[in-house]
């Protein structure tokens, strides 16, 4: 802990890149774990062409968010300290953003600004037309689908629906790379928060990081793809370190 307050505390503005390991301490299944979703479900079923072929899949997907699936548009997960440690970095003015790999929502649920997250790879809070882009909130869709059409269309185009969640096979947003891209230019250091750095081409903002020598900071449990390249690297619970870290960063809080 010493060392990563030593690297972090003098930095004006930091960048906090997070993975599925902060959404499982509030309950949420990672993809890549033991118990992990990809062990649960055919990943293939997660690729676009295959979505677009098969109105099964489709029927499918808007079924799980209505049964408040855990990683769905109704889910009653909350974030958890580490999420709220976050939001209190940027409270005192130190957090440059949040790039996140997560699509739960969750760091939006501390009160988060969406300038100060850039979801990577989407979010199931919204849905939009695979044609024409028009865009609604995923609840919306869910109440069509409650009223009876299993497979909604565009009422604008005919065209598919889905939630702004990136599947294999897509492009990940450029509105959302951009705001990393902008993150990432006006950061001192990075915070890496329960994720592997694995995922190609999310990790490339750690990458890119280190290009810039920007002093890298991990707390994740197990090891990750950067640990080379880390400053220090706390392998704990988010949960357990990072509120005590964010504390030591930005100094006493007022009593
Ligand atoms: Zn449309």
């Amino acid at each position: 802990m010493g060392r990563a307050v030593e690297v972090l505390r003098p930095a004006e503005k930091i960048l906090v890149f997070t993975g599925a390991g902060i959404s499982t301490e509030s309950g949420i299944p990672d993809f890549r774990g033991p118990d992990g979703l990809w062990t649960k479900v055919d990943p293939d079923d997660f690729h676009i062409d295959r979505f677009r072929a098969s109105s099964e899949l489709r029927v499918r997907g808007w079924r799980m968010h209505l049964d408040g699936e855990l990683w769905g548009a109704r889910s009653k997960v909350r974030p958890n300290p580490g999420h709220h440690a976050i939001k209190r970095l940027a409270d005192a003015g130190r957090l440059a953003g949040v790039v996140t790999q997560n699509v739960d929502g969750l760091h939006h649920r501390t009160g988060l600004a969406d300038s100060l997250v850039a979801e990577l790879h989407g979010n199931v809070r919204d849905s939009h037309c695979l044609d024409c882009d028009r865009t609604w909130p995923t609840e919306e869709i869910l109440a069509w689908v409650e009223a009876g059409n299993q497979d909604p269309k565009c009422p604008s185009c005919g065209g598919m629906l889905k939630t702004r969640t990136i599947m294999f096979g897509e492009l990940l947003p450029e509105e959302e790379l951009r705001k990393a891209m902008f993150f990432l230019a006006v950061a001192d250091a990075l915070l890496v928060v329960g994720s592997t750095v694995a995922v190609w081409p999310a990790s490339d903002v750690v990458y890119r990081a280190a290009h810039r020598s920007l002093p890298i900071v991990i707390v994740n449990r197990g090891e990750t793809e950067a640990d080379l390249l880390a400053a220090a690297k706390i392998d704990a619970g988010i949960g357990e370190v990072l509120p005590d870290l964010v504390e030591a960063i930005i100094g006493p809080a007022p009593s």
